[in-house]
């Protein structure tokens, strides 16, 4: 695999033991071009880097050391983990972002990112329920990498999780609201999902719910906690 080094000097100055690395957070670089997003990962002013970046082409560019803390998820948690930097490697995918002109990932970029993180993850020992997108862990604030993202392709090399539509049935009856949403959000705890209450809804849930179906539902992001929702949410929260 051909890897270009940059050096970012945007990541914490200690060394970390390698045993700590425990996820791969997925990303967009949500700008207008390659070069800007790298040199914003660059410079000392921005604060803000990643592992690696690849391009549309499928160019892998490493700008930090996978030693060292990148520093790419800002604040976050999943299950009981807070601030995933330290156990993480970042990878973003160049991508003009919702912001920008969202796009498709092109397959030569899929694939490359397919053969680095299959080689990080035997290196690292990384499970499955640990390759996660840069939304799962800050779905208030993030968006990426998105619905347009081909998790299907990277279950179909093993690599992290899916629920394909044929393992959901939509045969549950009708619920009410309340049940409802009672459900779904002690199945989202269950798989890693954080910033929400068990017991109050918020106008922030539906953040929430959207950031689940960027993942798992990538066909239709509404907000709303539909059947099918609820039941992707069953069979994840029973199956990884
Ligand atoms: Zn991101």
């Amino acid at each position: 695999m051909k890897i270009t080094s940059l050096k970012s000097y945007n990541y914490s100055k200690k060394a970390r033991k390698i045993n700590i690395i425990k996820y791969l957070i997925i990303h967009y670089t949500g700008m207008q071009s390659l070069r800007a997003s790298l040199s914003r990962l660059l410079s000392k002013r921005h604060q803000v880097s990643c592992h690696y970046v690849i391009d549309r082409k499928g160019k892998i560019f490493k700008m930090v050391d996978e030693n060292r803390i990148a520093w790419h998820a800002g604040k976050s948690k999943w299950k009981q983990f807070k601030n995933l930097n330290k156990s993480s490697i970042g990878i973003e995918l160049e991508n003009k972002g919702h912001k920008f002109g969202y796009q498709k990932f092109p397959s030569k970029q899929i694939n490359v990112l397919i053969n680095l993180c299959l080689l990080l993850k035997k290196k690292y020992r990384i499970k499955d329920c640990n390759i996660l997108g840069h939304s799962d862990i800050a779905p208030l604030r993030k968006l990426d990498p998105g619905e347009k993202f081909p998790w299907f392709k990277l279950k179909r090399k093993r690599l992290g999780i899916w629920c394909s539509s044929s393992r959901v049935k939509t045969t549950r009856k009708s619920l009410n609201v309340k049940i409802k949403r009672k459900i779904f959000f002690e199945n989202l705890y269950k798989i890693g999902y954080r910033y929400f209450s068990l017991k109050k809804t918020s106008k922030l849930d539906r953040k929430i719910i959207t950031a689940f179906q960027r993942r798992f539902r990538q066909n239709k992001v509404n907000g709303l906690i539909d059947l099918e929702t609820l039941k992707i949410s069953d069979y994840l929260s029973k199956n990884i």
